[in-house]
């Protein structure tokens, strides 16, 4: 099998979601309420689905307290908490509520013993001290496009960082994937999000494997094994 870390299967048709998870293991993560409830379904309907339930960052301002005690009710059936987590780069003005939210993600992934399933651009650092100071132990930060010499930091905490699929034109995400000790590697496309003009799917991760496992200068089929046991030791078994 192959494996996708995080993508947004909630806003794909359920016939490319039946295609997609007949080869690839996908973590599905969700933007808010509604979204959650979809992932959850999709994960009963199809095989090889990791549900996430989350809030993503980008609506903290649009979605009330009240959506967020609901969603708690959730949080039972998922297998992990995302998309959630702390964006200065696009979203800076909304930070406050970014962290109040956040807060609470974190304390669910330790009350539930969930894997957290974390979007941090230009807040690498504060989602680091964040999740250090609580007891998650399973921390994913997904499309890691961060400071390299957090790489080490990150493997000694235990985390995981996901390479995205636009490695294929992205070079920081090959100095990334050249920096990376190969235990805290997974892959993801983070489908349908669009980037430079490419349309991001599930699919995508098998050429990223072979751009990846070609920096590490090692067979993709070692590359797509220890990724296996990342993602075994990150999520569980499905
Ligand atoms: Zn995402």
């Amino acid at each position: 099998m192959l494996y996708d870390a995080h993508t947004h299967l909630h806003e794909f048709l359920d016939s490319r979601v039946e295609e997609f998870t007949k080869e690839i293991v996908i973590v599905g993560v969700s933007d808010d309420y509604p979204s959650s409830r979809r992932t959850l379904e999709l994960a009963e309907r199809f095989n090889n689905i990791m549900p996430c339930v989350g809030i993503h960052p980008w609506n903290v301002d649009k979605v009330s307290i009240d959506e967020l005690r609901q969603l708690e009710r959730l949080v039972s059936e998922a297998k992990c908490i995302g998309e959630v987590g702390l964006d200065r780069r696009f979203v800076p003005q909304t930070f406050d509520r970014q962290l109040e939210f956040f807060r609470t993600f974190v304390t669910w992934a330790r009350d539930y013993d969930l894997p957290l399933n974390i979007h941090a651009p230009d807040a690498w650092r504060d989602v680091l001290e964040l999740v250090r100071r609580s007891d998650v132990e399973r921390v994913l930060i997904h499309w890691y496009t961060g400071p390299l010499n957090l790489l080490n930091e990150i493997r000694d905490y235990g985390y995981y960082i996901s390479i995205n699929a636009a490695i294929r034109i992205q070079e920081k995400s090959r100095l990334v994937a050249k920096e990376a000790p190969l235990d805290v590697i997974l892959l993801e496309s983070d489908g349908p999000y669009e980037y430079r003009g490419i349309t991001l799917e599930p699919p995508m991760v098998r050429d990223a494997a072979r751009i990846v496992a070609e920096i590490k200068g090692i067979k993709v089929e070692e590359l797509w094994e220890r990724i296996g046991e990342n993602f075994s030791r990150l999520f569980g078994r499905v």
